[in-house]
């Protein structure tokens, strides 16, 4: 929908603060089409939140006076606009970042994530993860503070992933089974803490890596643009899943669903650290593959 005449008189001066009072609400949907490329013109924005086209030049003008996105104002006969000439959308470059970090059996790291997904710096991987969790996630949101004052770059939050099932509303590492953390760590309480006393601004949250992954997928990658989302992902150690259901990721009653790692793919297969056999897990894992191909794993897992 574009075009539909502006109802109001154009009063001169009040009319963009006008507008941008009705867009006010669109700001938030706004860039999140931007952020997931969803909105590469401002004919898409204006057709995708359905608002008039004053409107929309409105929003996409505060966002970038926000340092949120840049317009660029040269006329382009861009995908999504047949072929009429918009004024093209991207996110801003030097925008606001998060700080991410992220621990895997054989290490853990921190870096920088702008809009759009895209990373802007990274600490170097550390390849020894202690049996304490608050010294591993002390040492990689402290990575992180270091990195933010290194680039000067704006933080809104931070996101910690880890290789254990977390539960909800808690933020319990139930079961970090291919680490010697002691199972039911308060890993979201432990990681908040250490963002709010390295000072990094905005709230913090930690979840399950492959329903971190799924999000992402869904946002960014494999899964953009479609409604549901099954994810069934391993990085270097065992297999995860997880489900994203109309945009939103199915955590269950208890954050639990979709642990399809400990399904039993095979009754007389290996023994599981779970105290079960022939999990999917240690079946069809990394370690499982480069067994299966007659190839030892090396450093990197
Ligand atoms: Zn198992």
């Amino acid at each position: 929908m574009s075009g539909k005449a502006d109802p109001r008189p154009a009063g001169e001066g009040t009319t963009s603060r006008a507008r941008l009072d009705r867009g006010r609400g669109a700001l938030g949907p706004a860039l999140e089409l931007v952020h997931t490329g969803r909105a590469p013109t401002r004919a898409v924005l204006t057709a995708e939140l359905g608002v008039t086209r004053a409107t929309a030049g409105a929003v996409a003008a505060e966002l970038e006076a926000l340092g949120l996105i840049r317009v660029d104002a040269r006329p382009t006969a861009a995908a999504g606009s047949q072929g009429r000439p918009s004024h093209r959308l991207e996110v801003a470059r030097e925008g606001p970042v998060v700080l991410a970090a992220q621990v895997h059996s054989d290490g853990f790291r921190a870096a920088l994530v702008g809009l759009g997904g895209r990373i802007v710096a990274t600490t170097p991987s550390c390849e020894t993860v202690d049996a304490d969790p608050a010294k591993v996630l002390g040492a990689a949101v402290d990575a992180g503070a270091e990195l933010l004052r290194r680039t000067g770059r704006r933080c809104v939050g931070a996101g910690l992933a880890v290789p254990s099932a977390v539960t909800e509303p808690e933020g319990l590492a139930l079961n970090p089974l291919h680490l010697a953390w002691p199972a039911g760590a308060p890993v979201r309480e432990i990681f908040a803490e250490r963002i709010r006393a390295a000072g990094v601004p905005g709230p913090a949250f930690a979840a399950n890596d492959v329903n971190l992954a799924a999000l992402a997928e869904h946002r960014h990658g494999a899964g953009r643009g479609s409604r549901d989302l099954l994810c069934v992902a391993t990085g270097h150690r065992g297999v995860g899943g997880a489900l994203v259901l109309d945009g939103r990721l199915h955590t269950g009653s208890s954050g639990l669903a979709l642990e399809v790692g400990h399904l039993t793919v095979n009754p007389e297969g290996r023994p599981c650290h779970c105290g079960g056999r022939g999990c999917l897990d240690v079946e069809a894992d990394p370690l499982a593959l480069l067994t299966a191909a007659g190839r030892a794993p090396g450093p990197e897992g």
